[in-house]
């Protein structure tokens, strides 16, 4: 593991890089540097990286390695559309601003395979971040939207365990997806630019065409969420050969709370599996589920460092939420403890190299909701919803294209009501602003994707729950919003950095600040109506 080094320590590496990008002193303009990029010599590259070892105590003989890979990918090149100018801005503003994500950068080439370095290099550095511009321009001047960036794609919902309180239960009797429907799926997707898949269920790992797929598609990098008790030696070097698949794995804590919901001597077999992940040299990370029993556990430096030393490089954090039939009240998080679990996330990413994307509170690094805009989700029988936690649909995937579906009636209503509210520590429309999601169900008359969903906006006690539950967070938020991000003008990014908001998103902040005074008068003329009609009555 990388070491943890002050922000001082980047200048040397800086200096060097700069140098590169100018002639005799003459700055170059981007589009030189662009050219002067890609012509890099392996002695100049490894003239810079030798300044690493004092960013990060990198042993010497770890050098080779790193300038070996880097100079690979230079020479792979495809910096077209402009992602040679966004590459380079990228690179110099993440040292001067994050110099953690340099160390986490170094950590994908040294932990990494060869072909799975390749395939995030290929598909993800460049075809998910440094090409959605180009995608984003081409798709909206035929469509007038944004393409999205990942779909979760359910292939199949059966699973090999019995989880306590699993929402896919919901869904247990869906057929597995078609495999020629899931490659229309992928064909459409990869059309408008996608080149990232998540894959959920179910365990993906049951699915007959999984590898088939992977193989098939090795233009995607494949997000698998599963619960890795599969995974053995020989899965492990498959996947490090393929490169595309990103294994992320279900754990709920340490050893206790794991086999407590997920049967006894599952965290064994997920420690054997990371185990054999992380000798093969595959990009893997875990995927949590803070819930009220078990958020203190999970909000805490410990628990990260201890996935760390498994060799994770990810963590993704979706806290429970009450959907589907009869949902568990007591086990969503307090506000206190999703508010703690933010600052944990936040501390943590800035002192070490791991990717954590805390779902339900870094609606700041991505300017709010994403459902129906940046992503969806496809259920096996191809019914399509806007969100993985939204369980209302209108269209399936078996009579629409995913262009038709994007542009439904219902996917519109949602984009236009985004962002929900100005403070983007409040950005999801089922816990932070639920009248949007009652409102816009009923406008466009979505139907529920199994019985029971429904009861998320209509069952009174989940509506006074939910209602309470999001005045109560919205006071801590509130309060964070002002003190910690200057109300969104000074928030800090992973991997990108600090920003103002209302700069880096433009548009989507003055539209928040719309909507939810709309959504706000609306709720109050709801709120008049019902009474008159109590009293009337
Ligand atoms: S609706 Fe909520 S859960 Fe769904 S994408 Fe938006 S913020 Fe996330």
């Amino acid at each position: 593991m990388l070491n943890s080094k002050s922000c001082s320590v980047v200048e040397p590496f800086l200096q060097a890089f700069n140098q590169l990008l100018t002639m005799g002193n003459v700055p170059l303009t981007l589009k030189q540097q662009n050219r002067r990029f890609e012509m890099l010599t392996k002695n100049e590259i490894k003239n810079v990286v030798s300044t690493l070892p004092v960013l990060c105590d990198l042993e010497s003989d770890k050098i080779d390695l790193v300038v070996e890979r880097v100079t690979k990918f230079l020479e792979e090149g495809g910096f077209d559309n402009g992602k040679g100018e966004s590459f380079i801005g990228g690179v110099i503003g993440n040292l001067q601003d994050n110099p953690v994500f340099v160390r986490w950068c170094l950590r994908l080439i040294l932990e990494l395979s060869p072909k799975p370095a390749e395939s995030f290099y290929r598909n993800i550095i460049l075809g998910t971040v440094l090409d959605r511009n180009y995608y984003c321009e081409k798709f909206k001047k035929e469509h007038g939207i944004e393409p999205p960036v990942t779909i979760v794609i359910n292939p199949t919902m059966r699973c090999n365990i019995k989880c306590r309180g699993c929402y896919a239960f919901n869904y247990r009797d869906r057929k597995d997806m078609d495999y020629e429907l899931l490659k229309r799926v992928l064909q459409e997707a990869r059309e408008m630019g996608v080149r990232l898949i998540t894959l959920s269920g179910g365990e993906p790992l049951l699915y007959k065409d999984v590898f088939r797929m992977f193989e098939e598609f090795n233009d995607m990098n494949f997000l698998m969420y599963t619960n890795g008790t599969l995974i053995d030696r020989k899965t492990a070097e498959k996947f490090a050969s393929l490169g595309n698949v990103m294994p992320g794995i279900s754990v709920e804590g340490y050893e206790k709370e794991t086999d407590d919901r997920r049967g006894r001597g599952i965290f064994s077999k997920i420690i054997e599996a990371m185990s054999v992940l992380r000798e093969n040299g595959v990009l893997f990370g875990i995927s949590c589920t803070p819930t009220s029993r078990n958020s203190d556990i999970m909000a805490t430096d410990e628990f990260f460092d201890f996935w760390m030393e498994q060799g994770i490089l990810f963590a993704w954090l979706f806290t429970y939420l009450p959907v589907g039939r009869d949902p568990d009240l007591s086990l969503v998080c307090t506000p206190e403890q999703r508010n703690r679990l933010r600052q944990v996330c936040h501390q943590y990413r800035s002192k070490k190299p791991l990717f954590i994307g805390d779902f339900w509170n870094d609606g700041g690094c991505v300017g709010g909701c994403l459902s129906a805009s940046r992503y969806l989700y496809i259920t096996s029988d191809g019914l399509v919803q806007p969100c993985t936690f939204v369980h209302f649909y209108t269209h399936s995937i078996k009579e629409h294209s995913l262009i038709e579906i994007l542009k439904s009636p219902f996917f519109n209503a949602i984009r236009e009501a985004q962002p929900y509210n100005p403070n983007l520590l409040l950005p999801c429309k089922i816990i932070d602003n639920p009248s949007v999601l009652r409102n816009i169900v009923k406008e466009c008359g979505a139907k529920p994707s199994y019985e029971g969903a429904e009861h998320i906006i209509e069952d009174p006690r989940v509506v006074a729950f939910l209602d309470r539950y999001s005045s109560e967070f919205k006071k801590l938020a509130d309060r964070a919003w002002e003190e910690e991000y200057s109300k969104g003008h000074s928030f800090v990014i992973p991997f990108i950095g600090r920003r103002d908001l209302w700069k880096f998103y433009g548009d989507r902040m003055s539209r928040a600040e719309k909507n939810y005074r709309n959504e706000k008068h609306q709720r109050k003329q709801v709120k008049s109506e019902v009474q008159k009609r109590e009293l009337h009555e």
